[in-house]
C-alpha cells in the first residue's frame, strides 16, 4: 500500500472516513447523506456519474469523489489507494455498488455465462478487493477507535430463492456468505454485516412493476422502502460496536408471508 498515514489524522477526535461506492444515487446516495450527518467525511464513488459526485464532495465538508469502474479489478485496487491517498485513513466500507439482470428464473439459456461472470464481478469479486485492499487501513482505524466496519449491500433475494434473476440472487447470496465468513476472519477489529433489502424505491427498480404490485399487495408494510429507510439501518450498524456476521432483512416483512 502507499499511501502514508499522518500522525496527526491518528488523532480520536478526528473526524473518521467512509467510503460509499455507488453512491451518487439510490440507497449510496442515501446512505452517505446519513453517514454525513452522523459526523463521517464521505469518499462518494460512482462508475459514471462524475459531475454529480464532484458537486455532492463540494457540498459535504472534508469529502471527496473518486471514479472507478468496478467490473474492472484494477481500477476496483486503485479505488482504495486513491481514497487513503487523499484522506490518509478510512474507517467505515460501505459495498453498496452492484447490478441487475431481470430474467425469469425458467429461462436458463438466457442466464448466459456471461451474464454470470459481469455480476460476479461488480457484485461479488470488487466487494472482495475493495475489503482485501481496505483491511491495513481499516485495523489500523480500529486500533484507533475500535469501531471500524465493513456493511455489504445484499437483497433478500440472497436469503429467499426469489429476486430479478438467478445469477442476480446468486451474487447476493455469495456476498451475504462473505460477510459472515469475514465477519470471523477479520475480528475483533473489523466488524462485518450485511444488509439485505427487499424492494427499494430506486432508479434501479422504476420500471419493476411487478414487484411494485407484489409489495404492495401482500408485504405486511404494503410498500417498498425508501432508500432513507435502508439507510438508518447502515447508520445503526455503524454506530453499534458489537455486531457483527449479521445480515439484516428489511423488507417491509415480506418474508414472512
Ligand atoms: P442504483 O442503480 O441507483 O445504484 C447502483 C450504483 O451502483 C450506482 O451508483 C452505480 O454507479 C453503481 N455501479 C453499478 N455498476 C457499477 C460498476 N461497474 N462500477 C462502479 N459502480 C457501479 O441502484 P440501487 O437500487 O440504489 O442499488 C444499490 C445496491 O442495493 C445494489 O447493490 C443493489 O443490488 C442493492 N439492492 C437494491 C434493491 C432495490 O430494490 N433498489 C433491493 C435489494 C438490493
Amino acid at each position: 500500500m502507499e499511501y502514508k498515514l499522518d500522525n496527526k489524522q491518528n488523532d480520536k477526535n478526528k473526524k473518521r472516513v467512509a467510503l460509499v461506492t455507488g453512491s451518487t444515487s439510490g440507497i449510496g446516495l442515501a446512505i452517505a447523506k446519513k453517514l454525513a450527518d452522523d459526523g463521517f467525511i464521505i469518499a462518494f464513488h460512482s462508475k459514471s456519474s462524475i459531475s454529480k459526485g464532484k458537486e455532492l464532495a463540494d457540498s459535504f465538508e472534508n469529502s471527496s469523489y473518486h471514479q472507478a469502474d468496478l467490473s474492472n479489478s484494477q481500477n476496483t485496487r486503485k479505488l482504495i489507494d486513491d481514497v487513503l491517498n487523499h484522506h490518509k485513513r478510512l474507517d467505515v466500507l460501505i459495498n453498496n455498488a452492484g447490478i441487475s439482470k431481470t430474467i425469469a428464473h425458467k429461462n436458463l439459456k438466457e442466464a448466459s455465462p456471461d451474464i454470470w461472470r459481469e455480476l460476479y464481478e461488480v457484485n461479488v469479486i470488487a466487494p472482495w478487493i475493495l475489503i482485501s485492499e481496505a483491511e491495513d487501513a481499516l485495523r489500523k482505524s480500529s486500533k484507533d477507535n475500535g469501531t471500524s466496519c465493513i456493511i455489504n449491500i445484499t437483497s433478500h433475494a440472497g436469503v429467499r430463492p426469489k429476486g430479478a434473476s438467478i445469477p442476480y440472487a446468486t451474487t447476493k447470496a455469495a456476498l451475504n456468505h462473505m460477510t459472515k465468513l469475514l465477519a470471523l476472519s477479520l475480528s475483533p477489529d473489523i466488524r462485518v454485516n450485511a444488509v439485505a433489502p427487499g424492494l427499494v424505491h430506486t432508479p434501479m427498480t422504476a420500471s419493476w412493476e411487478e414487484a411494485h404490485h407484489l409489495w404492495r399487495e401482500r408485504a405486511p408494510m404494503k410498500r417498498g422502502a425508501n432508500p432513507e429507510e435502508i439507510a438508518h439501518i447502515v447508520s445503526m450498524l455503524v454506530s453499534n460496536t458489537y455486531i457483527t456476521g449479521e445480515i439484516v432483512m428489511v423488507d417491509g416483512g415480506l418474508n414472512l408471508t
